[in-house]
C-alpha cells in the first residue's frame, strides 16, 4: 500500500493511506542505505496488524524536493510572512528564502502581514514589486482574519510550509486557516511546556483534501547557504534574462564593467532594493566559502 508519512517522533512514523492512519517504523535495509524517512515522504508500507493499525515501511519513493533544516520531503509551495509593521519589513530575509525557494525548486507566495498596523500603506509598494517579478502577493491582517480565505485558496492541493521571521504572525495565520489553535501558542507548545514531552515532531495537518501544512516548531527561517556564490544569481528569477548583455563571461555581476544584470538595474528594469539584497547575500555566501577552506 503506498502513503504519505504525516508525522515523525523519534523512530515511529505516522503514514496516511486513504483516510487510515498506520503507525509504523522503516525496514532494517534503510539503515544500511543510509537513508530515514521523513515527513512528507511517499512510502509503501506493509500491514503487520491492522486491528491495531501497525506497519512497516518497506519503499521510500524518490524525492521530488529534500529539506535539510526543517527536514521535510517533497513540499511543494512555501509561504513566505513578511510583517509590514512590528517588526519592519525584512526585505532581505525575503530575498534569501525567495532564493532559497527557486533554489530547491518550489513555488512561493508571499503574505504581507499586519496590514492594520501599516497606516501609510507602505506595504503596498513591497506588493508591486514582487509583483512584477511574478510573485504572488497577498495582504492580510491575521488578527481580524482578514485575507485569511485567499490565502487557504492558494494553499490548495499543495504541501505547505510557512517560512518568515519570528513575530511576523506565522501562528497567527495558521491558526486563522484552522480557525483554532494548532501551532506554537496552541496544543503543541502546550505540550512542551508540560517538560515531558518536549519533542519537536514535524508533523503534516491536512487541511483539506490533497492540501498540507508542515508543522515545523521551533523553526523559523530557510537556512540558505547551501547556494554557491557564483549561482545565486540563477535564483533571483528576474535577473536571468539579462545576464546575456553581460560582456565578461562567469560575470559575477558584482564588480564588472558591461554587466548586463548591473544596466537593468540602472534604466530600472530590476529593482534597486533586490539588487543590493543579491550583492549582500552573495557577499555573505562568498565568506562563508572562503572560511571552509
Ligand atoms: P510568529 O512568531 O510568526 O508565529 O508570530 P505570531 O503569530 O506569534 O504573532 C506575533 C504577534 O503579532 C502576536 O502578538 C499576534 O497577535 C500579532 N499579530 C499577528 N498577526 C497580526 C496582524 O495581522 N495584525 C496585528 N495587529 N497583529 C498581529
Ligand atoms: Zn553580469
Amino acid at each position: 500500500m503506498q502513503g504519505l508519512i504525516v508525522e515523525n517522533i523519534s523512530n515511529l512514523y505516522q503514514v496516511k493511506v486513504e483516510n487510515e492512519i498506520y503507525e509504523t517504523t522503516a525496514r532494517g535495509k534503510f539503515k544500511k542505505e543510509e537513508i530515514t524517512p521523513v515527513v512528507g515522504d511517499m512510502v509503501d508500507i506493509t500491514v503487520t496488524d491492522e486491528k491495531e493499525k501497525k506497519a512497516v515501511i518497506e519503499k521510500i519513493y524518490e524525492r521530488r524536493v529534500y529539506i535539510k533544516r526543517p527536514k521535510l520531503a517533497n513540499i511543494t509551495q512555501i509561504i513566505f510572512v513578511v510583517s509590514s509593521k512590528d517588526p519592519k519589513p525584512d526585505l532581505l530575509m525575503l530575498d534569501k528564502q525567495l532564493a532559497f525557494a527557486e533554489f530547491v525548486g518550489v513555488d512561493a507566495i508571499i503574505v504581507l502581514n499586519k496590514t492594520d498596523l501599516d497606516q501609510k500603506e507602505e506595504f503596498r509598494n513591497i506588493k508591486q514589486i514582487y509583483s512584477k517579478i511574478g510573485y504572488t502577493v497577498i495582504l492580510t491582517d491575521a488578527k481580524k482574519r482578514q485575507g485569511i480565505d485567499k490565502l487557504k485558496d492558494l494553499l490548495k492541493n499543495n504541501i505547505n510550509a510557512f517560512s518568515g521571521n519570528s513575530g511576523v504572525g506565522k501562528s497567527t495565520l495558521i491558526n486563522g486557516i484552522f480557525n483554532r489553535d494548532v501551532t506554537q501558542e496552541g496544543e503543541i507548545s502546550k505540550k512542551n511546556k508540560r517538560g515531558k514531552n518536549t519533542t519537536t515532531a514535524i508533523k503534516l495537518y491536512e487541511i483539506d483534501e490533497n492540501t498540507y501544512i508542515a508543522d515545523t516548531p521551533g523553526f523559523s527561517t530557510f537556512d540558505i547557504s547551501e547556494i554557491e556564490s557564483k549561482e545565486l544569481y540563477h535564483y533571483f528569477k528576474e535577473f536571468g534574462q539579462f545576464e546575456e548583455n553581460c560582456e565578461f563571461i562567469g560575470c559575477t555581476h558584482i564588480k564588472e564593467q558591461n554587466c548586463g544584470i548591473k544596466k537593468a538595474v540602472e534604466n530600472g528594469e530590476i529593482d534597486n532594493a533586490r539588487y543590493e539584497s543579491f550583492c549582500k547575500i552573495y557577499q555573505e555566501l562568498k565568506e562563508k566559502e572562503e572560511r571552509k577552506w
